[in-house]
């Protein structure tokens, strides 16, 4: 995004992979912890129905009364819907189960793969990343947050049909280049769920770095049980247990996403 009065300052990333359960969630919200750690201003928006993000962030349901989909079909700013976390400079946009239903009720509506964009467009936000946390689907919602993103960042979990699914979702985000979005660029590729002690993990892991060469972060995310414990007490790992192997993995994955912003304010 541009550094103009209005709309985001920072860099709007979309995490996003049709299939569920690759991690999406889990990079969405370690992943915005660890930039907030170092001193970046953040704001996750839970795009999924199933608000895994806002409970994993310990949001009580009774605080998601304004929430994404009041963004996407009431008009709600940005601003009204974003809520603190325990997390110091780290606010969240909450889901909630009736965005479920924000699909069908856009479908007919002129403009509806932009109501994210021009909600974001709407007024200053002052954060260095917007991180979107995309349901697993390629429907409407995460059309919209592909129209109104920098960047896409894929969690790919190192599994048998990891690099199908990836190829589905690269021609998905040209079809978005061309008909919506021609600055969408691909932030990188995240290997996440990765087990040292199962072969296949390796394997899919040298497959998907020689396909994708400099597109996969060295930071590869280890299956650790830590990381999937936090989430059920309401925290981010790097919260719940700094000193994990997960929290660590995704430190480093923050320092190389840092390490990108020389990049792309260069290009
Ligand atoms: P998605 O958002 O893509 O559906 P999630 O982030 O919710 O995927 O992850 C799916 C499940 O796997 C969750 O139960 C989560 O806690 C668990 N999980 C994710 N990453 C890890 C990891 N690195 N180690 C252990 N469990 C993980
Ligand atoms: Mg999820």
């Amino acid at each position: 995004a541009s550094a103009t009065s209005a709309g985001p300052l920072g860099r709007v990333i979309a995490v996003a992979n049709q299939k569920g359960g690759v991690g999406k969630t889990t990079t969405a919200v370690n992943l915005a912890t660890a930039l907030a750690a170092c001193d970046k201003r953040v704001l996750v928006l839970d795009l999924d129905p199933q608000g895994n993000a806002s409970t994993g962030f310990g949001i009580d349901r009774r605080y998601r009364s304004v929430g994404a989909y009041q963004v996407l079909t009431d008009g709600a700013s940005i601003t009204d819907a974003a809520v603190g976390t325990e997390v110091p400079g780290l606010s969240l946009v909450t889901s909630s189960v009736d965005l479920a239903g924000a699909e069908f009720e856009l479908i007919d509506q002129d403009e509806r793969e932009y109501r994210l964009r021009d909600a974001l467009e709407k007024q200053p936000l002052p954060y260095d990343y917007i991180l979107i946390d995309c349901p697993p689907s390629l429907g409407l919602l995460t059309l919209n947050a592909l129209v109104a993103a920098d960047a896409v960042l894929v969690p790919l979990q190192c599994e048998f049909y990891a690099l199908e699914g990836l190829g589905h979702l690269l021609r998905t985000v040209e079809r978005v280049k061309k008909s919506f979005n021609p600055d969408l660029t691909i932030q990188g590729i995240v290997l996440t769920m990765y087990d040292k002690r199962n072969n296949l993990s390796d394997l899919v892991a040298s497959d998907v770095r020689e396909h994708m060469g400099k597109l996969v972060y060295e930071a590869v995310i280890p299956r650790n049980v830590r990381v999937s414990e936090a989430p059920s007490h309401g925290k981010p790992v790097l919260i719940y247990d700094l000193k994990s192997p997960g929290s660590r993995a995704y430190l480093d994955l923050a320092r190389e996403v840092l390490k990108q912003e020389t990049e792309w304010v260069a290009a």
